[in-house]
């Protein structure tokens, strides 16, 4: 296949361009960089599989050439991390949400397969768990900034759904839980990599508010294959999946496991909500996918576990190049 990745030097498309590469695909990504790094596409170079492009994914001529020149799209170019979207909020909305609108404009002119990465965070405050694709989505009122990101990414899904029912556009929406793995950095906020990086330096584990809110990860080799898989299935277009993984851990108790697994010395310290980000921040007490709907489909079933992730995240910073 000739893949176009958008965001493919991100921390989840560069996993993604890997995994295409390795099953001979010829792949070309677009990315400004942003968020993303050369760093995490430096060993294609020269790939003759291989190309990138260096401009924002909101530039429509380019765009358009790169979708027409390929058969399948992932679109995962957008705003990241919680701390971002609360710290730019005028950038997360209008990166989201004008981006998926050129793309999704480019490829329903040829039809092209899009996959379009929307997010966990949709959910927002449902109790429903564990969340299912075609359960209520509760969100925060509009003044607490965190919620823009669910909204902008919303309204990317609608959007690719609307594009299929009217222009019979082959899209397919995921929804990503918690994504980790090598390469994802802490600097937007995101709890492993921080949590990792602190205990390796013997610095404070900072917990934000009790440490009873409870995610699960998501290992990132088994996200990009659920990715793969979809693509492959006509039944999954027109439609909305979870990835992710159902093992849940308190944020308390991974403080706990990245401390024991790093062998540190840090103390775990708990940081109020209102210090770590801005004042009447809300957070989600849990966050469990359903993944029945795309283990039907593709027999999906993750494999990597959280001691797994941890193992593979701590050898990444403990490489002695990295530094976050
Ligand atoms: N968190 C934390 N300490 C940190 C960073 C994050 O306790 O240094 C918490 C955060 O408040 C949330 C969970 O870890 O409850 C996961 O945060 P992350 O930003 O990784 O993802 P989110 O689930 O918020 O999208």
């Amino acid at each position: 296949m000739k893949v176009l990745i958008t965001g493919g030097a991100g921390f989840i498309g560069s996993h993604l361009v890997d995994a295409c590469i390795q099953r001979g695909d010829q792949v070309s990504v677009i990315d400004d960089l942003s968020t993303g790094s050369r760093q995490n596409l430096t060993h294609l170079e020269g790939h003759p599989n291989f190309a990138f492009t260096l401009d924002d994914v909101r530039n429509q001529t380019v765009v358009g050439a790169l979708v027409d020149d390929c058969d399948v799209v992932f679109h995962l170019a957008a705003a990241v991390g919680v701390r971002l979207v609360v710290e730019n909020p005028v950038k997360t909305i209008e990166t989201n949400v004008q981006g998926t609108e050129v793309l999704l404009a480019e490829a329903a002119k040829t039809g092209k397969v899009v996959l379009l990465t929307s997010t966990s965070e949709v959910y927002g405050l449902s109790a429903d768990v564990p969340f299912q694709e075609e359960g209520n989505l509760v969100l925060g009122n509009s003044k607490k900034g965190r919620w823009s990101y669910a909204c902008s990414k919303l309204l990317d899904e609608f959007l690719a759904l609307a594009y299929h029912r009217e222009q019979d556009l082959p899209a397919i929406v995921v929804r990503l839980f918690n994504t980790v793995g090598p390469r994802q950095t802490g600097r937007y906020g995101m709890v492993i990599p921080r949590f990792v990086q602190q205990a390796l330096r013997n610095e404070p584990i900072t917990v934000y508010g009790d440490g009873s809110q409870s995610r699960c990860f998501g290992f990132v080799k088994d996200v990009v294959s659920a990715m793969i898989g979809l693509i492959e299935k006509p039944a999954a277009r027109g439609d909305i999946f979870n990835i992710g993984s159902s093992e849940e851990v308190s944020i308390q108790e991974l403080a706990e496991q990245v401390r024991e697994m790093t062998g540190s010395d840090s103390e775990i310290v708990h940081v109020p909500y209102d210090q770590a980000y801005a004042e009447g921040f809300e957070d989600m007490p849990r966050r469990t996918p359903d993944l029945a709907k795309i283990s039907r489909l593709t027999g999906y079933q993750p494999e990597a576990t959280l001691a797994d992730i941890l193992s593979s995240v701590i050898a990444y910073y403990r490489a002695a190049s990295r530094v976050d």
